[in-house]
């Protein structure tokens, strides 16, 4: 059993590790940047450490500074969170090569993952369905617009590195490929140091489910169900649910064992998760990530399990505390992405916490590192709570949303609840009847913006 692990991480993710090593009985370790001294995480953990200046290449992305906060105070495993280290497979190496526990994947699963070519290749090659495409990574424009008449447009142009939504472009016929292409390449260049692409056929009315996985590292591996993420804006993720509102007992069933077996097979150690387009009863793999996810606490609501605790178990060589028998879905469950930004241009808004209270009640939750007077720094990425309920039943999950967002007060800073609540007068909001473009056809009609 570990005594003491140290979260790499800041923010509410930070808080989500340092509960469920607490509960565990394992003592926990903030890192933070000059710019966090006051944070949350900081206050909760039961021991702290500056790491360095605000910017995050030399705070929270520094891993001489990590290591050597784990020698001072003798923490034994370091939780990456999400982001910043959590899928540096160099990051895994060190820290093993210290004598240290990476709670997560090997650093082998998160190169192969973190590169999406290797990953399609790994995926293919484990019998997972992927979007039809080029075979690896497109050397030249020639090559570019070749594929581009045989997958037949419209197709999308990927950085084999990208994440985030950078380094994707869509061309939509062969002339807009030259611009594509470049600027996709450009993009993975100089955001990710790698300016190799790929192009995929671009699904033009898709849902985004992801698979949640988790293995033993043993050979033992489970899936969790899915999660549809299909609410974008700019590819990335506002308001996720689980189930997904349009996925049969039987399409979870088919695709969930594929996942899980592929991830038995390879030994897949940790928390995972397999995000695939779904169109027309189709699942095609796009990407995987080695991590926990922002949007974990859905599956959490609707198997009653612990994915943080479970990671930790495994990292300390335990088994997996369920089987997947065990994991029944109980009813729905929604996360919104609660971020600091301004309406209708989603600016980012860092100031002063003047006035903060969380909702409350049956089934909901609020992960949120907020509190009264607290200064939102204006180096960081803008989330700043998540708030997930569950329900009996989809409708239900829908009132508590309503319910629990007419609670919520953060003063101070302009967030994204109008959105929120401005969705959920939304009929196909109520029905599930979106797709990954809706929000932004829905944005550009209501906010006029994108
Ligand atoms: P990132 O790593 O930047 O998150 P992903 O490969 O996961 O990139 O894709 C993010 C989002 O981009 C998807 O959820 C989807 O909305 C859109 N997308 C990616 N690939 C395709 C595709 N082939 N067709 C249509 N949309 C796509």
């Amino acid at each position: 059993m570990f005594n003491k692990i140290l979260v790499a991480n800041r923010g509410e993710i930070a808080l989500r590790v340092i509960r469920a090593a607490r509960e565990m009985g394992i003592a926990s370790v903030a890192v933070h940047s000059t710019a966090d001294s006051d944070a949350m995480h900081v206050r909760m953990a039961d021991e702290s450490v500056c790491i360095g200046p605000p910017s995050s290449q030399l705070s929270y992305l520094s891993i001489p500074a990590i290591i050597a906060a784990c020698e001072v105070t003798g923490a034994e495993a370091i939780h990456p969170g999400y982001g910043f280290l959590s899928e540096n497979a160099g990051f895994v190496q060190i820290i093993e090569d210290h004598g240290l526990t990476f709670i997560g994947p090997t650093a082998e699963h998160i190169r192969i993952m973190g590169d999406k070519i290797s990953a399609k290749d790994a995926m293919k090659e484990l019998g997972v369905p992927c979007v039809p495409g080029s075979d690896g990574g497109v050397a030249t424009l020639e090559d570019a617009k070749r594929i581009g008449e045989e997958v037949g447009y419209p197709v999308i142009i990927k950085a084999t590195a990208g994440g985030g939504g950078k380094g994707m472009k869509v061309a939509q016929s062969a002339k807009d490929m030259e611009k594509a292409y470049q600027t996709a390449r450009a993009e993975g260049k100089s955001n990710f140091g790698n300016d190799e692409v790929y192009i995929e056929k671009y699904l033009t009315t898709p849902r985004h489910i992801e698979i949640q996985v988790f293995g033993d590292g043993k050979g033992q591996a489970v899936h969790l169900g899915e999660r549809d993420c299909s609410l974008q804006r700019r590819h990335q993720k506002v308001f996720e649910e689980a189930p997904g509102p349009t996925i049969t007992a039987e399409e979870r069933a088919r695709i969930g064992k594929v996942c899980a077996d592929a991830m038995a097979n390879i030994n897949y150690i940790g928390a995972g998760t397999i995000e695939f387009l779904y169109e027309k009863g189709e699942f095609y793999f796009i990407e995987m990530n080695t991590r926990l996810q922002v949007e974990h606490p859905v599956t959490e609501a609707i198997f009653g399990v612990d994915l943080v605790r479970e990671q930790i178990r495994v990292a300390e060589g335990l088994p997996m505390s369920f089987t997947q028998d065990d994991l029944k879905i109980n009813g729905h469950a929604i996360e919104v992405r609660i971020n600091a930004e301004k309406l209708p241009n989603f600016a980012p808004c860092p100031g002063k916490i003047t006035q903060y209270h969380a909702p409350g009640g049956l089934g909901v939750r609020m992960d949120s590192a907020l509190y009264d007077g607290y200064k939102i720094p204006p180096y960081y990425d803008s989330l700043i709570g998540k708030l997930i309920v569950h329900g009996r039943d989809r409708p239900e999950a829908l009132a508590r949303l309503n319910r629990a967002l007419g609670e919520l007060i953060v003063d101070g800073v302009d967030t994204t609840v109008p959105l929120f609540h401005a969705l959920l007068q939304e009929k196909d909001i109520q029905t599930g009847g979106y797709n990954i473009h809706w929000l932004e056809h829905w944005l550009e009609t209501n906010f006029g913006n994108a």
